[in-house]
């Protein structure tokens, strides 16, 4: 007997990655020579949780209030300034006077994405997604009321697939009057493939020529990486600024992550940022988004959005310095994951920085079995695994590849 809904009871999780990494867990509780490449946190070098200092020196400062008092469902104004700032950097100026911004605190960026899903379909449409993706967004459209369908990629030698994503927004926009497309970058969940400015002119110019006719685009940037940029800081504010170009009916909305940027994962907090070309199109934004916030959660952590004010503003240069170090143990990582894996022939997607490599296999799920027997645990996703660089030591990643090439 089910006493859920009809609806409640079409709801089944795709994805296995929570029961792996729980699972994952207990081995390395009882052995620690277990390799727990499932988890999308940072671990340093000890394989310790990695804490970023100033986030501590912040947290500790906080009065009672500053940590517990309800706040505002939108989010307080210093944290939208601490965020903006944060996030276009040297072009905020230009940003403040050129576009229409408005801001919403959420809870991570799953809140900030799962908002926008919500408010952007109509019932029983779809996202446009990557072939390669952060599993949750087909679990978030699902709870929207929306379905998904994905484009490739990658072309045939490994650049990002411009003529499939020019497809697929055509198509659907036949189909159902309005597109709404997810793009993670830079260092893409699961691959850490970084779009190339060229490869962001031609997706900002096939959005524009989607909507000349007024049909609406929404552009969901998922940022949840960007300060994983191997490139710095610059690079990735570069492709942002392309955001400038859209034409009125091309909305763009930016999803910040306060887990991944500061290593708050279970305060759950995050932004959902609007990039609007018209004042009607950011009214609209603010009136629907946050009558969601407030009737999905109510507001948004405040010691989270506190701590992010303190730190991007107190503490912005300590901070910087801690992020330059984060990225670099990521980057050491992937380096010798990338000379092992070319002595061992092993095949991987192409990666340019962040969390996770890719690795096409026939039969992922029999593989992640098999691999568990020999002490790695990794996540299987659709025609690949997924390996977790940052939960996981040099040495193991060194051990890892070699595991990993003689099973597959
Ligand atoms: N986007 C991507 C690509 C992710 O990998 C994640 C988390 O793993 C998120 C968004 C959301 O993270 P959070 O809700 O913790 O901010």
């Amino acid at each position: 007997m089910s006493v859920l809904s009809s609806l409640g009871r079409t709801k089944h999780s795709e994805g296995n990655a929570l029961e792996i990494g729980a699972e994952a867990r207990k081995a390395k509780a009882l052995d620690n020579s277990v390799i727990d490449a499932t988890i999308g946190m940072l671990y340093d070098e000890d394989g310790k949780f990695y804490t970023f200092k100033t986030v501590e020196k912040a947290s500790q400062n906080l009065s009672g209030k500053e940590k517990y008092s309800y706040g505002s469902t939108g989010g307080s104004k210093e944290f939208k300034e601490a965020i903006y700032s944060h996030v276009f950097r040297q072009y905020l100026d230009e940003f403040k006077e050129n576009t229409k911004l408005a801001l919403i605190a959420t809870p991570g960026g799953t809140g900030a994405i799962s908002n926008t899903f919500a408010n952007y379909l109509e019932y029983g449409q779809k996202v446009l997604l990557p072939d390669y993706m952060w599993t949750n967004y087909t679990q978030i459209a699902k709870e929207a009321g929306c379905s998904y369908e994905t484009f490739e990629l990658f072309d045939e030698l490994g650049q990002f697939n411009l003529s499939s994503f020019k497809e697929h927004i055509n198509a659907l926009k036949k189909e159902q009057g309005r597109v709404v497309v997810v793009l993670n970058d830079p260092c893409e969940n699961p691959t850490g493939y970084s779009m190339s400015f060229s490869d962001w002119i031609g997706v900002v110019d096939s959005l524009n020529d989607v909507s000349r006719d007024s049909t609406p685009v929404v552009l969901v940037y998922d940022m949840a990486y960007i300060d994983y940029d191997k490139r710095g800081f610059d690079s990735s504010r570069n492709n942002i600024r392309l955001f400038e170009k859209f034409n009125d009916s091309v909305l763009t909305i930016m999803c910040f992550s306060g887990s991944k940027t500061l290593g708050l994962y279970g305060l759950r907090i995050g932004a959902q940022i609007c990039v609007a070309q018209t004042e009607e199109i950011r009214n609209e934004f603010i009136e629907a988004n946050e009558f969601s916030a407030r009737g999905l959660w109510s507001g948004s952590s405040t010691l989270g959005q506190n701590i992010i004010t303190s730190v991007l503003t107190t503490y912005k240069d300590e901070f910087a310095e801690e992020l330059e170090f984060a990225r670099k143990l990521l980057i050491d990582r992937a380096n010798l994951f990338i000379e092992e894996a070319k002595k061992n022939n092993l095949y991987h997607l192409p990666y340019n920085c962040g969390f996770f490599v890719t690795i096409p296999c026939n039969n992922p799920q029999a593989v992640a079995e098999e691999l568990k027997k020999k002490g790695l645990y990794i996540l299987p996703i659709k025609g690949a695994i997924r390996l977790t660089l940052s939960s996981i030591t040099l040495s193991e990643v060194k051990r890892a590849v070699e595991i990993i090439a003689k099973t597959i």
